[in-house]
């Protein structure tokens, strides 16, 4: 692996997205049709207006066509759907994503159900979390593609490493895990009912946190040389973002060890990106210019 320390996910998810910029340039330069990603948000939240906003200055960022369309808390359900469907229809729309999480009064499930598998961006889709499963072809969502992205880059080989990955949702924990296993880790999957939490985590080769728990993991979790992971968002006491892991406690002990910010979140963008340029060459019929 490389000899960087700090994993710097932002200058990861820089390259990647230079590429991308790369390749719409010479789309818009060959095709009539260029990529666009559509992300629907519903409601105030302050955080998912934060997360549509840095979505939509990536996809300017790369030059990719973006819209986002805002729907007031107490939207009907119906009308959510049918708009769904139009734009599942809509040949000029590459990705479709819905902010999560929803009002209370609207089914996750069903909504996610509804978009197209074809443009599933996000990876939350049935179709495509059992293409995850099966080892075939479809969107992985965007934060564990990102993780192991970055494990890419610093050239780490999973093969026979423990991973233990401390959380176990639906967007994070359990696809990462499967992830993991297709690199042939060997993967422990860890959760707030866990026992000897330390004692797991100190077994890591690869420790990865997604608990959102303001810095839960100090140096008595990890063991010697492990690579750490942070995908945990969250703010301090101060109002400061921080991640899952004492970066600071930490540092001196692991081998390499992702920020907060500046790690994981960046690549959770880029892989967004990278899965929406995956859906418009799938409807292009490959990558030709
Ligand atoms: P969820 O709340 O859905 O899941 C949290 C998981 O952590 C659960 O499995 C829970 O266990 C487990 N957990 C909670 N407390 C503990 C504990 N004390 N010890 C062990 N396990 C615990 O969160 P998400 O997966 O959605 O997000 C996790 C974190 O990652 C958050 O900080 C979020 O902001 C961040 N995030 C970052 C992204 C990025 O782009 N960097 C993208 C998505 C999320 P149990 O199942 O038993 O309840």
């Amino acid at each position: 692996m490389n000899s960087t320390k700090i994993i710097n996910g932002k200058e990861i998810s820089l390259k990647i997205k230079d590429k991308i910029k790369e390749d719409i340039t010479l789309i818009k330069k060959n095709k009539k049709i260029i990529p666009k990603l559509v992300v629907i948000v519903i409601g105030e939240n302050p955080s998912s207006r934060t997360y549509v906003k840095n979505k939509q200055k990536a996809c300017d960022y790369v030059g990719m066509k973006s819209e986002i369309i805002s729907f007031k808390e107490t939207i009907e359900e119906k009308i959510l759907l049918e708009k769904i469907e139009k734009l599942n229809n809509d040949n000029l729309v590459d990705g479709i994503l819905v902010q999560l999480p929803l009002p209370k009064h609207i089914s996750t499930q069903i909504v996610i159900s509804t978009i197209s598998p074809n443009k599933d961006v996000d990876g939350f889709h049935p179709e495509n979390i059992s293409k995850l499963f099966l080892g075939e072809k479809g969107f992985i969502p965007c934060t564990p593609k990102g993780v192991v992205t970055l494990l890419d880059y610093i050239n780490y080989d999973l093969t026979g490493k423990n991973v233990v990955i401390v959380g176990r949702s639906n967007i994070v924990g359990k696809p990462l895990s499967l992830l993991c296993l297709q690199r042939n880790a060997t993967v422990t999957i860890a959760h707030s009912k866990s026992e000897n939490l330390k004692e797991i985590c100190k077994k890591a080769d690869v420790l990865i946190t997604a608990i959102g728990k303001v810095k839960f993991f100090n140096s008595e979790y990890i063991k010697e040389d492990a690579i750490v992971i942070d995908v945990g968002i969250n703010r301090d006491e101060n109002n400061k973002l921080c991640g899952d892991v004492d970066f600071e406690d930490v540092y001196e002990k692991a081998l390499a060890i992702t920020p907060v910010p500046g790690g994981v979140g960046p690549m959770t963008i880029a892989s967004l990106l990278s899965n929406t340029m995956i859906s418009y060459w799938e409807k292009e019929g490959g990558l030709t210019l």
